[in-house]
Order: structure tokens, then C-alpha cells, then sequence
């Protein structure tokens, strides 16, 4: 009796280890043909028990169908229940015919209790609790139904035997379920676990100790360009890879197994075929059990290819920085928002004479400030506006500026402060010394021709464009005024004969001193003396009238004739000169040079024609002498 229940269990356990075993094949199958064969197993395991049942002493008949049946429908749902059901059915009706209508009423019951489970899981995996329910509660009942079929009636006190029969098949109940619900779970994360290392960019694999491949994934495969990663199975590197390669790597690996020291993220660079250099790290684990036997080891590969370039680049790009920032003329420097210096170079720091030596990384800018103005590298800061200029140089850290500053000891440093999005901002100091000294000597040069293109060279007065300029300015200025305006036309007499009988250079020396003498005869600041041309000179006047002018005039001609210059070939003995004035007054307003000059000059004619050294002012309409003129 014992061999025969212990035979009845083996034959379940065995049918029960052997569906576990299918599990991951089974799952990739799909849920259907998964249930169908869950039904067929549980069909042929209950047939099985049925075969192998055992009569107790007491003459109780016990098997495993009721147990079978309703676990195939709880875990498998109807398409395996209603399999199982049905293989046990026909079974019982082939061996036992029309006697087997009770048991069909039995297995009816049975399977409608599993499904009436799987119904209320909802086709979720029963938990331990849900289990332990369904063997205490629902093998009873199953059993109740084969028992009142066949019996036609229930004994209400359970017999010895019925009672063993009853706790057997609550307890097969229970660990069919559990080992059923467990193998599926197990398979259901190998096959994730499967599906992540496949979908992963690394590349895994697992070997045993002795080098051959017991796992790998879908990219290991592949990079060694094996289509399907199980193909890898049972093979080793000299498979896959050159002779030489695959004995270093064999060696290595043995070394990690013997020591127990895994190889962490080692470099190391791969030619392809088509000779393209691939970059890897790889790291391998080697595994043990409980015993410390070595089971095998495990190896990740990753391609670093893309991070070793964009290093490479990365370090190139810094070099060339590094050089440009030591090389450039320039002087650089970083500052953070708070005023801090991040970074400086060399030359920033020697544009400096004083406060170079404070300004390295994380000295405060006010504090260097104040130092240049207290050591006097800036003396151009007003002493007593420090803390200004300081507030505004640091503001500028955030809006940005362009500034030229004077140093103690004469250069000029261009000093260019920029903001970056992020808060920080660089400064460009320049040396802009030879620029400023350039420009100022640009500026003298340009004074110097200015003044040479309006100075006539023989006399140094103005000459005739300076004139023309200050008529111009004046007669719109005194037009805009209200104000009158004179000009005095001045040409010394028989000027041809004094050179012809003196000589050309003796003529000049002559003009000069005329030259002088007018410009030394005393008159009003915004007066103006000039050479018109030749031996011809002309005073413009502003805010003068015709009397004002007749005076100045007057002592202009007095001025030339107590030079006392000898002139043989005049009737008067010494150089003399004639003078022609002409005036716009106060109330004339339609004013041109042209026509104040044709004036003068016409004056003057008439003060030629009346015997010259004498003064003659023009007005209105006609050219008189001026009343109370002197001729001497
Ligand atoms: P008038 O009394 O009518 O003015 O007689 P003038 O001889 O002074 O007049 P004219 O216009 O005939 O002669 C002007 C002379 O001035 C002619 C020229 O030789 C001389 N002259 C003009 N410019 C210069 C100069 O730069 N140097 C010298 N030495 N002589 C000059
Ligand atoms: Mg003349
Ligand atoms: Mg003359």
C-alpha cells in the first residue's frame, strides 16, 4: 500500500517538475498553448493517479484526480480545466464504461470549483493565502462530489482512511499550486531578465569556468557576428575570435577565477574588420557558490568609442585654449557673479604693476579697487568718489563696459568687461599705450597742419583761407547778433618801387615788419589781423562800427609809419600804407563778404587816388574820405 500512494505522488511530482521545466519555453509560446498543455499534463497526471490508486486498509479508494482537476482549472482557466476534465473522463468511461457517471458528476464539481477560482483571481497567479483557501476549502468539496456521486449519500463520520485520504490531497492540492505558481513566476522573470539583458546597449555574457559560454545577449552575439545569442552556447572565445585574442582572454579570465579579483571597467581598443578602432571597457565578476567553488564568471563589455573621441576632442579643444590664453597678448580674466576672480592669466596679472600680484583666483575685485587707488596704481580716481568709481566698476561685472584707464606710470589699458548669460563675465585688458601715444602725436600733427594751412609762412599772420574762414564766421555771427560789422583793406604804398630799388629779400624783411607792426597795434580781442596776398593786409572787426573802425585804422597807418623804413622811391621818405574801410551797420542785415570786400577795397582805391597813407571809409553810395582824416 505505502509503494503504491508513494508511486501515485512520484508520478504527479515528476509530471509537475516536468511542465515547471517547460515553463520558459511555454511562456514564449503564448498563454493559450501554455493553458492547453497545463490541461494536458494535469490531464495525464489525475490519469496517472487514477492508474496508480491505492486502497487504504479501510477499504477507502484515494487518488490525486480531485486535486489534479482543480488545480489544471484554477491556474490554466477553462481551456485547461475542460482539457483535463475531459482526458479523465474519457479515461473513466473507457475503463469503467457507464459505471463511470458518478465520477463525471465529480469531476464536473471539481472543475467548476478551479474555475469558479480562476474567476475570482480574475487569470491573476493565486497568492499564499488565496492557495492555502482553495486546498482547505475547495479539496474537501471536490472530493465531497467524487464521494456523493458514488456513494449516493454522505456519512456523516468520516472514516479513518477517508480523513488520511482528505489531508493527502490538501496538502498535494497545496503544493501542486504553490510549485506551479512558483515555477511560472520563474520563469516569467527569467524571461524578462532575458529580454532587459537583450535590450541593454552593454554587452553580457556568462561562462562557465572552463571558458565556455553559458549566456549571452542579443549584443555580445551580434558584435561578434552571430545572428541568434544561443547559438553562443557551448562555445568559447577560440570559437569567436582570433587564436591570440581569445588565449589572452582565456588566461585572464582563469586569473579572475583562481584570485577572486573581479577586473573592473579595464580599457581596451578593438580593430574591426574594416579597420575602424572601437573603444571598450570591460569588466568580469567571477561567481561562486556557498562552497566556493567557482561556477563561472561574468563579463560586461560597453563601447566607449564616442566618450574616448569626444575626450580626445575635449582635451585638444582645452590644449588649444590653454595656449591661446598663454599666448594671446592680451590679459584675461574670469570673474564670478559676486565679483570673485575665477581664472586669470599671466598677462592680466602683468598689466598690473601694483596690484598684479592680488589679483589670482578668488580675490574680491572691490578689495583689489581700493588697492589700486591706495597704492596709487590709479591716480586718475577722484580720492574722494572711491566708493562710486568701485560700485560702478562692479556693476559692471553684470551690464558690461569699455573703459580706457590711465596707470601711475603713464600707459593706458584698454579694459573690455563683458557678461555671460550665466552671471559670470571675462575682462580683456589690452595694453593701449603705443595707441594713445600715437593718437596724441596724430592729434599735434594734425593741430600743426591745420595751423600751417592758415598761418602765411613769410609773416606768420593768418593767411588768406584763415581770413576768408573768420569773415564767413563772423559775418553770420554778427548778422544773427545785430551787430555791425567792419573790414579794414591795408596795402602798402609803392611797394614795386621799394623792391626794385631794395632788392626782393630786402622787400620781405620789409612785409614782415609791416606784418608786425599791425599785428602788435593794440586792438579788441575778437579782432583779426591777416595777409590778404601780396603786399595787401586786412583787419575784420566785428561789433565794430564805422568810427570804431576808422580809429583802429588810424593807429594801424601810425603804427607802419613810425616803423620810419626807409623808401627812397615814396614821396613820403619811409614805407607808408593806404587804407580802405568798410562797415555793415547794426541795422543792415543783407550781408556778403564779397560785397564788404569790393567796399573796402574800393575805399581804398580812393584813398590810393587821394595821395595815399591816409584812411578812407566807404559809405553808402559814395567813396569819400573820412571826415577828419588826417593825411600827414
Ligand atoms: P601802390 O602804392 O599803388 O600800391 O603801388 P605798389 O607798387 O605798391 O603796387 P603794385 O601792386 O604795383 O605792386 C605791388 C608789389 O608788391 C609787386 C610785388 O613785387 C610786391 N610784392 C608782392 N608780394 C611780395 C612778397 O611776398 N615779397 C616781396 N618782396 N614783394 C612782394
Ligand atoms: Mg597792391
Ligand atoms: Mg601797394
Amino acid at each position: 500500500m505505502w509503494y503504491a500512494l508513494i508511486a501515485n505522488l512520484a508520478v504527479v511530482g515528476l509530471l509537475l517538475s516536468a511542465f515547471a521545466h517547460g515553463e520558459p519555453l511555454l511562456l514564449m509560446l503564448g498563454p493559450r498553448i501554455r493553458a492547453a498543455a497545463l490541461g494536458g499534463v494535469m490531464g495525464l497526471g489525475a490519469i496517472a493517479s487514477i492508474m496508480l490508486s491505492v486502497e487504504l486498509p479501510d477499504g477507502t479508494v484515494f487518488d490525486l484526480r480531485a486535486t489534479l482537476i482543480g488545480v489544471s482549472s484554477l491556474l490554466g482557466g477553462p481551456i485547461a480545466g475542460l482539457i483535463t476534465a475531459a482526458l479523465v473522463a474519457t479515461h473513466l468511461l473507457l475503463v469503467s464504461g457507464s459505471g463511470a457517471t458518478a465520477d463525471l458528476v465529480g469531476i464536473a464539481v471539481a472543475t467548476g470549483l478551479g474555475l469558479l477560482g480562476y474567476r475570482l483571481l480574475g487569470g491573476r497567479p493565486p497568492s499564499l493565502l488565496v492557495t492555502m483557501l482553495f486546498a482547505l476549502l475547495g479539496t474537501p468539496l471536490a472530493l465531497l462530489g467524487f464521494a456523493a456521486a458514488r456513494a449516493q449519500g454522505i456519512d456523516p463520520v468520516l472514516s479513518q482512511g477517508a480523513l488520511a485520504s482528505l489531508i493527502l490531497s490538501i496538502a498535494a492540492t497545496f503544493v501542486a499550486l504553490q510549485v506551479l505558481v512558483f515555477s511560472h513566476q520563474r520563469a516569467e522573470e527569467t524571461m524578462l531578465f532575458m529580454a532587459a539583458a537583450d535590450l541593454a546597449p552593454d554587452f553580457a555574457y556568462v561562462k562557465n569556468p572552463r571558458g565556455r559560454f553559458l549566456l549571452a545577449n542579443q549584443a555580445f552575439a551580434s558584435l561578434h557576428g552571430i545572428a541568434q545569442a544561443r547559438q553562443l552556447r557551448g562555445k568559447t572565445d577560440f570559437d569567436i575570435a582570433p587564436p591570440d585574442r581569445a588565449e589572452a582572454l582565456f588566461t585572464e579570465e582563469q586569473q579572475v577565477l583562481q584570485s577572486g579579483l573581479p577586473i573592473l571597467e579595464r580599457e581596451e581598443l578593438q580593430v574591426d574588420e574594416q579597420g575602424n578602432e572601437r573603444w571598450f571597457t570591460a569588466t568580469k565578476t567571477p561567481l561562486y557558490n556557498s562552497r566556493g567553488d567557482a561556477l563561472g564568471l561574468i563579463g560586461v563589455m560597453r563601447d566607449i568609442t564616442w566618450k574616448k573621441e569626444s575626450d580626445r576632442e575635449l582635451l585638444a579643444s582645452r590644449d588649444q585654449l590653454a595656449f591661446v590664453l598663454t599666448e594671446m597678448s592680451d590679459g584675461l580674466a574670469l570673474f564670478d557673479s559676486e565679483g570673485r576672480i575665477i581664472y586669470c592669466n599671466e598677462q592680466y596679472q602683468s598689466m598690473f604693476p601694483i596690484t598684479g600680484r592680488l589679483r589670482v583666483p578668488g580675490a574680491f575685485l572691490p578689495d583689489i579697487l581700493r588697492a589700486a587707488v591706495r597704492h596709487g596704481e590709479q591716480p586718475y580716481i577722484p580720492q574722494d568718489d572711491v566708493d562710486q568709481w568701485v560700485d560702478t566698476v562692479v556693476s559692471a561685472l553684470r551690464t558690461g563696459r569699455d573703459e580706457e584707464v590711465h596707470l601711475f606710470d603713464g600707459r593706458w589699458l584698454h579694459i573690455r568687461t563683458k557678461p555671460h548669460a550665466g552671471g559670470n563675465a571675462t575682462v580683456v585688458v589690452s595694453d593701449m599705450t603705443l595707441i594713445k601715444r600715437a593718437e596724441t602725436e596724430l592729434r599735434g600733427l594734425t593741430n600743426e597742419l591745420k595751423l600751417q594751412a592758415t598761418t602765411d609762412a613769410l609773416t606768420g599772420l593768418a593767411n588768406r583761407r584763415a581770413i576768408d574762414e573768420c569773415l564767413a564766421i563772423e559775418l553770420a555771427r554778427t548778422k544773427r547778433s545785430g551787430q555791425p560789422l567792419s573790414l579794414v583793406m591795408i596795402d602798402i604804398d609803392h611797394f614795386k618801387a621799394f623792391n626794385d630799388i631794395y632788392g626782393h629779400p630786402a622787400g620781405d624783411a620789409c612785409l614782415r615788419s609791416v606784418a608786425n607792426a599791425l599785428e602788435q597795434t593794440e586792438r579788441r580781442a575778437g579782432d583779426f589781423v591777416g595777409r590778404y596776398g601780396g603786399e595787401e593786409f586786412c583787419a575784420i572787426l566785428p561789433d565794430t562800427d564805422e568810427d570804431g573802425a576808422y580809429f583802429f585804422a588810424e593807429r594801424l597807418r601810425k603804427a607802419v609809419r613810425e616803423l620810419g623804413q626807409r623808401h627812397e622811391g615814396s614821396e613820403k621818405g619811409v614805407i607808408t600804407i593806404s587804407v580802405g574801410v568798410a562797415t555793415y551797420a547794426a541795422e543792415e542785415t543783407d550781408r556778403t563778404d564779397v560785397r564788404l570786400i569790393a567796399r573796402a577795397d574800393e575805399a581804398l582805391y580812393v584813398a590810393k587816388g587821394a595821395g595815399r597813407d591816409r584812411v578812407n571809409g566807404w559809405t553808402s553810395g559814395r567813396s569819400a574820405r573820412w571826415p577828419g582824416a588826417q593825411a600827414t
